[in-house]
């Protein structure tokens, strides 16, 4: 019996150092892996690297907020990826 206990013991005290630990990591943010951001080039928004929907275009991978703006870009690419490189709005 006092061999489960003390094993019971190590279980919570290892499960709030897991806790602790992970929890301390993530709030200071330091270290080699930061989150990746892609801008959706459809309507321009912030898309964390694991949601949303991604897509590859010419070597180049893209994502995007919705399903809605993966079926545009995935429609008509060129038009997209043109507006992002600066092109003039002249016309
Ligand atoms: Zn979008």
């Amino acid at each position: 019996m006092e061999g489960l206990g003390s094993l019971l013991f190590f279980a919570i005290l290892f499960f709030v150092m897991m806790r602790w630990g992970c929890g301390a990591h993530m709030m200071h943010g330091h270290g080699g892996h930061k989150k990746e951001k892609y801008i959706d080039p459809v309507c321009d928004m912030e898309v964390d690297a694991d949601k949303g929907y991604g897509m590859t275009h010419q070597g180049q991978s893209y994502r995007f907020c919705t399903r809605s703006c993966l079926g545009k870009f995935d429609a008509d690419p060129e038009r997209y990826l043109n507006k992002e490189k600066g092109a003039e709005h002249g016309m």
